[in-house]
């Protein structure tokens, strides 16, 4: 680990971070691999559990490395409005500020500044659903962000006041926070919006790219105090082939004025479930082998497989901490709520295969009493299980990956998991 050495006459070093492809998947994308930063290895394909606010909420990033966390993802937009990117630069960097001497990633901000601010998923008019219009909002629910040419102005969710991202702003902001892996800023669009608009944000995008691998480029010249930090391109095109593909093309060959390229791509934006695997798998065909692909967003056990068949290397997601804290439970055959009252007398453990803190030390009986008398373990103890399931399931598919038997063990797990519980 090199993180105690860096504030001294270190000069960032690009090929302080690279990927190395592993096993391949006969006849697919997939692969396994390792990524190399300043702050460690990541070895692929991993799930990254998210710290929205430089924290996994409830567990302490010891607890994350315990429980077998590679590396761990925070949201710009969240740290730019607090404590602020100065504040995390001062203290050393992301990493040290939050005491996690491993990898990290942070997003651009364009997911939480769009979404957060149109009323993306949660507040949707039910009315427009199967419908496409870029006007959608629902109804009392005021518009927080308005996208520019330029970039995105919006009113912070916490107190109202303004603010504006640009692709220069991001990227001040990230290289601020100091992240290992950082994303280019992009416009999030949704399925709702029409095929006229993908591909107006799609330039939009584009432009973006480049805006954000020029400004890189003069901040990693600017603060050679800091260790090198990668830079991934963003995909978006929503549900069309034609629109992913170009994408893909125009990104690979994408070069800031000094000639960097990217360091990795990104696939984000709308998707749906159904055709997860068909749109990575686009994608992958596009972008060039030896670069590292994330995929935002996903931690579903099918999701995973499908995404990781078709060439995803590493995900984030925020659900299985989400979820714990509202009492419900991976295990191999599904997901269950431990809240309901037939736990009451469960002496057992949530999952007795799991080999996770929670499980070696604690019953159903007493986390389902946590949770009725609304303590705070009760998360604690629920998210260690959960990030340790999905750690855990990632680290097994690569495993089945390395050892050729991916097709088997995608087959039992689904089985498995897709009979879902009766009475776990
Ligand atoms: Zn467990």
């Amino acid at each position: 680990m090199s993180c105690t050495s860096w504030h001294y006459g270190w000069v960032p070093d690009p090929s302080s971070f690279s990927f190395t492809v592993g096993t391949l998947l006969e006849g697919r994308h997939g692969r396994s691999g390792v990524i190399t930063t300043p702050h460690g290895t990541i070895e692929t394909p991993a799930f990254i559990p998210v710290g929205t606010k430089a924290t996994v909420k409830a567990v302490l990033p010891e607890t994350m490395k315990e429980l077998g966390a590679q590396a761990l993802l925070a949201n710009a937009y969240h740290l730019y409005l607090q404590p602020g990117s100065d504040i995390v630069d001062e203290a050393g960097g992301l990493s040290r500020f939050m005491n996690w001497p491993g990898p990290t990633f942070t997003d651009s901000g364009g997911f939480q500044v769009m979404s957060l601010g149109v009323g993306f998923k949660k507040v949707l008019a039910m009315e427009a659903v199967g419908v496409q219009n870029d006007d959608v909002i629902a109804k009392g629910k005021e518009r927080l962000a308005v996208v520019d040419d330029d970039g995105v102005t919006f009113r912070s969710h916490l107190d109202g006041s303004q603010h504006r991202f640009t692709p220069e702003i991001s990227m001040g902001i990230q290289h601020r926070l100091g992240a290992d892996i950082m994303f280019a800023f992009d416009e999030l669009t949704t399925l709702l919006n029409t095929r006229g608009y993908q591909e107006k944000s799609l330039q939009r995008t584009h432009e973006w790219a480049q805006r954000c691998i020029d400004e890189h480029e003069r901040l990693t010249a600017e603060r050679s105090h800091r260790p090198y930090q990668a830079l991934f391109a963003v995909i978006q095109g929503a549900q069309y082939e034609d629109l992913r593909r170009k994408a893909c093309s125009g990104l690979r060959a994408m070069r800031g004025g000094a000639g960097t390229g990217f360091d990795g791509y990104g696939i984000g934006g709308a998707l749906e479930k159904q055709n997860l695997g068909t749109i990575v798998g686009w994608c992958s065909d596009e972008l060039p082998e030896d670069k590292p692909r994330h995929l935002l967003g996903i931690s579903e056990p099918e999701d995973l497989f499908v995404a990781v068949e078709n060439g995803a290397d590493t995900f984030d997601c925020v659900n299985p901490s989400r979820v714990a804290r509202n009492a419900a439970i991976y295990v191999d055959a599904g997901r269950f709520n431990i809240n309901t009252s037939r736990f009451r007398r469960d002496f057992t453990p949530i999952d007795e295969a799991c080999d996770c803190y929670t499980c070696a030390h604690y019953t159903r009986a007493y986390i389902h009493h946590l949770f009725k008398a609304k303590e705070m373990l009760a998360a604690t103890l629920c998210t260690i299980h959960n990030e340790r399931f999905t750690v855990r399931l990632v680290d097994r598919i690569r495993a089945s990956i390395d050892g050729s038997y991916f097709d088997e063990f995608k087959a039992e797990t689904l089985g498995r998991w897709q009979g879902r519980i009766r009475n776990p």
